[in-house]
């Protein structure tokens, strides 16, 4: 990922403090889980050539102080057990897994976070972007509202050949599903869809929703190499033509 625009307002974006801290955009831990004994994390991005080397993904110093920084660890805990829960405990078979989830509001919280994050950070389009739903995504996180955007979790299973498994974060981008619109992330092979309009559901994705579910049921998609996801392949082009240009 590469800076995409510098904040309009300084300071924490939660209370305006100009005293700020490091902020991790996708957390910490998960980006160390999929380095493994890697030094160094790959980044890639769709938009412009470019990839960037860095021990804990991607950070931005100037978006919560301490306080809020700290009101965030919780669903970043959460969010973080989990996805190691699923990478432990989900088999590469099977349509759909069971996992255990305890709090299913804080599950929903951490995904608000990491697209809130990602949107206010240097990284992303800036909240505004997002228009009302913006707001209901940082009172979501910060004012701990119970009226929740809609959670869908799948698990997925790229490999970069018929061996290898491939382990890629990819940073929150808004896609369509049918008729859906939602946002997507994806860490530790879990990929979160979080539904942001108010449009009633098609049928066949009832059953999904992670909002009140313990335990939490996921989509597994099918194994697939990462050069046959039309985005991703766009992303590992992007990593080639930057390297060919260093060279
Ligand atoms: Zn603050």
């Amino acid at each position: 990922m590469s800076p995409t625009h510098s904040a309009s307002v300084p300071g924490c974006r939660i209370c305006g403090a100009s005293k700020t801290i490091r902020s991790h955009i996708l957390p910490r831990a998960l980006m160390k889980d999929l380095s493994g004994k890697d030094p160094h994390l790959h980044e890639v991005t769709e938009n412009r050539n470019g990839t960037k080397f860095l021990q804990s993904g991607p950070i931005d110093d100037q978006i919560l102080c301490l306080a809020h920084e700290q009101q965030t660890q919780a669903a970043d805990r959460y969010g973080i057990e989990f996805c190691r829960r699923v990478i432990a405990e989900v088999p590469q078979n099977g349509a759909r897994a069971q996992v255990k989830n305890s709090n299913p509001d804080l599950l929903v919280r951490f995904a608000c976070l990491n697209i809130w994050r990602y949107c206010v950070s240097k990284y992303g389009p800036g909240i505004e972007k997002l228009g009302p739903y913006g707001k209901q995504l940082q009172a979501a996180v910060f004012d701990e509202i119970h009226d929740l955007p809609l959670l869908f979790l799948s698990r997925n299973h790229l490999k970069m050949d018929s061996e290898t498994e491939s382990t890629m974060a990819i940073a929150p981008f808004p896609v369509r599903l049918g008729d859906v619109r939602c946002w997507l992330f994806s860490v530790s092979g879990v990929q979160f869809y979080l539904k942001l309009d108010k449009r009633p559901l098609p049928g066949e994705n009832e059953g999904f929703a992670a909002n009140g579910a313990d335990p939490v049921t996921l989509l597994q998609l099918d194994s697939m190499l990462t050069q046959n996801v039309p985005i991703l392949r766009r992303m590992l082009a992007n990593m080639v033509a930057r390297r060919k240009t260093t060279k």
